[in-house]
């Protein structure tokens, strides 16, 4: 069964909808996503590309990631909410930002990763497995068959 859901940036011009369940969901405390949130880690799902639309003009900044793949962050150019994710890893995937749902505690992660680079000050959920770096390839399977 799946459950769709919707939801957007701070000040509206950015809207979705996805009509499937997300595929995987992390919590990431890599040092880039602290920066591009300003907190100590991302809550995204990634859901298929083919089960989800948009509406808004979202504006796209590149980096590499610490694992030398590109990653896209999507943001509302009018408020600078992070919405998107358009990760190399996973081209059939966009990432979600779990607080840009209409209901956020729907989110459920399955995993912390990059915990490595984690902060003093934030509370990890022991109850998550932990990848101290980005997932290698079997843990991302692992990953991929919890959800
Ligand atoms: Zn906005
Ligand atoms: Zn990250």
């Amino acid at each position: 069964m799946s459950h769709s859901f919707s939801g957007g940036c701070a000040c509206g011009a950015i809207r979705y909808e996805c009509t499937a369940d997300p595929v995987f969901s992390w919590n990431c405390h890599c040092r880039d996503c602290q920066r591009a949130s300003g907190s100590a880690f991302c809550p995204v799902s990634y859901v298929p590309k083919t089960a989800f639309s948009s509406t808004g003009a979202i504006t796209y900044h590149e980096v590499k990631a610490e694992s030398g793949r590109a990653v896209r962050r999507g943001f509302c150019p009018q408020c600078g909410s992070p919405v998107f994710i358009l990760a190399e890893l996973v081209p059939d995937l966009i990432g979600v930002w779990a607080a840009s749902r209409d209901e956020p505690d729907q989110f459920q992660p399955a995993v912390n990763v990059w915990t490595a680079s984690g902060q003093p000050w934030d509370e990890m959920p022991t109850a998550l497995p932990a990848c101290p770096r980005a997932p290698t390839d079997a843990e991302m399977q692992q990953i991929l068959d919890t959800r």
